[in-house]
């Protein structure tokens, strides 16, 4: 049987349910080979995960999330096999960090404002355990206070682009992010490419970026796409110099529609973003 690989799934280091190696134990239970921690913005989870994994006897493809923007867009880009110890890489996670903080300070005000909390900050804070809480902590206060009806109408009424308690956040740039990527000896991915709500023409011309840019991939293997999403994704990495990868994007046990490793075949044709690396 081939190996199976889920390169973008997250721990307690960002926005996931699961402890690193939590995390890196149900992946071997799921008979996943190769597992990526790609957790937004930081680094973090990498030690513990590899800990985890070398008792496991899995391979870690170390790696990272990066918000970025593309014009007045926000992406996310993978960070497939970086070097953690890389200093460029380290210190543009120290920016990013740097920006999610005083953004989250901005979200928590705007939503004691704009939905009647109190504190939103801090209480974030504590339950991300971090200075830099992500929006998905700030869902769950929403949440718990009774704002919205669920996770996902706490994004829509609030937190997402266009919302009231949206922070526009300067990331690092496309072309940066892929730089900073390549010169820590990593893999740039484009993350989740059906998720930003592009037409065919946009993400044909973010691809063509990319490429330009010297990116590596995009992510075509991921659950829940629709058929016409698929049939995109599978033209785009047929059409374009870029590999494919495949990912979950695995946040908790609570999403019990997906699961680590349970994802679709890549297309025929489409070349593995794992070609020619030689396993950990
Ligand atoms: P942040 O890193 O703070 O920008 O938060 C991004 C994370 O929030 C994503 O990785 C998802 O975990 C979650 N998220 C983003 N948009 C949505 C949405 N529309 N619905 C539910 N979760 C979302
Ligand atoms: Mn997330
Ligand atoms: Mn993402
Ligand atoms: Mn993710």
């Amino acid at each position: 049987m081939s190996p199976r690989y889920d390169l973008h799934s997250h721990s307690t280091a960002s926005d996931g349910a699961l402890s690193p190696a939590e995390l890196v134990r149900r992946a071997a239970e799921q008979g996943v080979d190769h597992l990526a921690l790609t957790d937004h913005d930081t680094l973090a989870g990498l030690p513990e995960a590899r800990e985890a994994a070398r008792a496991a006897g899995i391979s870690l493809v170390p790696g990272l999330e990066l918000s970025v923007l593309w014009g007045s867009r926000e992406l996310h880009l993978l960070g497939l096999w970086v070097d953690p110890d890389d200093d460029g890489l380290r210190a543009l996670v120290a920016e990013q960090m740097a920006a999610r903080e005083r953004r989250a300070r901005t979200m928590g005000e705007r939503l004691d404002k704009a939905a009647g909390l109190t504190g939103s900050y801090d209480r974030a804070c504590e339950l991300a355990n971090s200075a830099a809480p992500g929006r998905p902590f700030f869902a769950r206060l929403l949440l718990d206070a009774g704002k919205v009806r669920n996770f996902q109408h706490a994004f829509d009424r609030f937190l997402k682009q266009g919302r009231s308690a949206f922070v526009k956040t300067p990331w690092c740039e496309l072309g940066e992010a892929v730089r900073v990527i390549d010169a820590a000896g990593g893999r740039a991915v484009l993350a989740h490419p059906a998720r930003y709500g592009l037409t065919r023409r946009k993400l044909r011309q973010l691809l063509t970026d990319l490429v330009d840019a010297g990116g590596h991939g995009l992510e075509v293997a991921t659950p829940g796409l629709s058929h016409d999403q698929r049939a995109l994704l599978s033209e785009c990495a047929r059409d374009f110099p870029l590999a494919a990868s495949a990912g979950s994007d695995f946040h908790s046990p609570e999403q019990h529609w997906l699961e680590l490793g349970r994802l679709p075949e890549l297309p025929t044709g489409a070349r593995p973003v794992w070609e020619h690396t030689v396993p950990a």
